[in-house]
């Protein structure tokens, strides 16, 4: 089977800094996969290179086994893929609704509709709060707006910067519930997680990246077991 996601020995580089060295990961069609290290492993940019910014300087990206590796980003969520990078980056002064239109802005009126209605089921909370301005809300609904304005594109690939930063323990768990829903209704994650604990719990499977390089890629549950994982990450 053909992965939906493919990196193939992919180096990027931040001038003189080389961020990914060689790395190489696979996300099948229908998995949560997480990728998990620690500060400046290069986390990030491994998932924002999967969507060309910054872009690979060798090896390649493929999606749904097409190349991808140079396209530019907007050309990429056209293909399919959504980003919710680290920090979210809402519009604060656009309301809830306003803000799901931003995501849904090349979409029909009539899809537009139907794709919102969809993030509010999803998201009750950002219902009760469409005409609210995205800066007011709290984190966490901040995170929920982020998720549903990513979903207005009608992915099949989402890709999620640390969505569990800095929540609380029992908005982090609405968050991950969400994602599995999100999952199961046919869209498939590769999240990059500091949280590795509860991200492991989620995934299907787990890549570990340390130094721009994958060192372990299992099941969530083995990883979650594997000492060298547990003493790194884990805390213990
Ligand atoms: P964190 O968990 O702290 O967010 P990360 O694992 O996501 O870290 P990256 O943000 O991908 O790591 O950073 C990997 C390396 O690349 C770090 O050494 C970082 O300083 C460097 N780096 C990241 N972005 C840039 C940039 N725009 N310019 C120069 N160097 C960068």
């Amino acid at each position: 089977m053909t992965p939906i996601l493919e990196l193939q020995n992919v180096h990027t580089r931040y001038g003189q800094v080389e961020a990914l060295k060689g790395v190489s990961v696979a996300v099948n069609a229908g998995e949560i996969v997480t990728l998990i290290g620690a500060n400046g492993a290069g986390k990030t940019t491994l998932l924002m290179t999967a969507c060309g910014d910054p872009r690979a300087a060798s090896g390649k990206v493929l999606f749904e086994g097409r190349e991808i590796t140079s396209l530019q980003t907007w050309d990429v969520i056209r293909h399919g893929i959504a980003v919710v990078p680290e920090g979210r980056r809402i519009f604060p002064g656009l309301t809830v609704e306003e803000n799901l239109h931003m995501g849904g802005f090349f979409s029909q009126p009539e899809q537009l509709r139907a794709d919102m209605e969809r993030v509010f089921e999803l998201f009750p909370r950002l219902a009760e709060r469409r005409r609210q301005r995205g800066g007011t809300l709290s984190g966490g609904e901040q995170q929920m707006l982020a998720i549903g304005r990513a979903l207005m594109t009608r992915p099949r690939l989402l890709l999620l910067d640390e969505p569990s930063l800095g929540l609380a323990p029992q908005i982090i768990s609405q968050i991950f519930r969400i994602i599995e829903e999100i999952r199961d209704e046919g869209v498939t994650i590769f999240l990059v997680e500091q949280n590795a604990h509860r991200a492991l719990q989620l995934a299907d499977r787990g890549y570990v990246l340390e130094t721009g390089r994958i060192v372990l890629e299992d099941s969530g549950d083995n990883l979650l077991s594997n000492d060298a994982v547990r003493r790194a990450y884990l805390g213990g």
